[in-house]
């Protein structure tokens, strides 16, 4: 099922929108404002993302700044902004498509198929080989070795898919809930506390000071960062 983030704030035309995408078999989140839309993604990742640009809180090019700090998530804006120059912009900072209101029902869901379409070829989680190195440690996600300071270390299964899921995601925050689906299956998603278990494991056995983690980075009630 498609999962669609609606972030818009005139009531009518969220419940319009939602009616439409329900009755064609989408999953819809609703948020009427920036703040929520972010929360909302973090915590369940959409497969496309429907935007308005003219929100109450914040401007929705910033919304899509800071959405691809860390998603890939297609973006489609919507808005009554029609001059080019704000067409643009939207595009520059990683808008996929843009459609001006008033639009027809048939031309948004037309666009919004090709938008989710390109959702499975974006995130980079193919077999290529990766090899990490930080300058406390290294991980070979291929050969499924690790070493830290010559020396190798022991990693149980469950620790490499977390590591794993983080690495291929680098510089990226992946949620919570995506890492739990991920690493523990559909049913554990709101299992939080074992991330904190198996995250913590992980840092006293990679990271220099696992107190004062450099690589293995909580983002709090959101999810965890890999950086190197
Ligand atoms: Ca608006």
């Amino acid at each position: 099922m498609t999962r669609v983030l609606v972030v818009e704030d005139e009531p009518p035309l969220v419940r319009a929108l939602a009616i439409n995408l329900k009755a064609r078999a989408y999953e819809v989140d609703t948020a009427p404002d920036g703040i929520t839309a972010l929360q909302l993604a973090a915590a369940y990742p959409p497969d496309v993302v429907l935007l308005d640009l003219g929100l109450p809180d914040m401007d929705g090019i910033e919304v899509i700044k800071r959405l691809r700090g860390w998603s890939r998530v297609p973006i489609l804006v919507v808005s009554a902004r029609a001059t080019s120059d704000e067409k643009i912009e939207a595009l520059d900072v990683g808008a996929d498509d843009y459609i001006t209101k008033p639009f027809s029902m048939a031309e948004l869901l037309a666009r919004l198929r090709a938008a989710s379409r390109r959702t499975s070829s974006v995130l980079p989680r193919t077999e290529e080989p990766v090899v990490i190195r930080t300058r406390e440690f290294s991980v070979d996600l291929l050969a499924k070795k690790a070493r830290r300071e010559g020396r190798d270390i022991r990693l149980t299964p469950t620790e490499w898919h977390l590591l794993e899921v983080l690495i291929r995601n680098r510089g990226r925050l992946v949620s919570q809930r995506q890492l739990l689906q991920e690493v523990w299956g559909s049913t554990y998603h709101t299992r939080t506390n074992y991330l904190r278990v198996y995250m913590a494991q992980l840092r006293r056995k990679l990271e220099a000071d696992p107190s004062r983690p450099r690589h293995l980075i909580t983002a709090p009630g959101m999810g965890y960062r890999f950086e190197t």
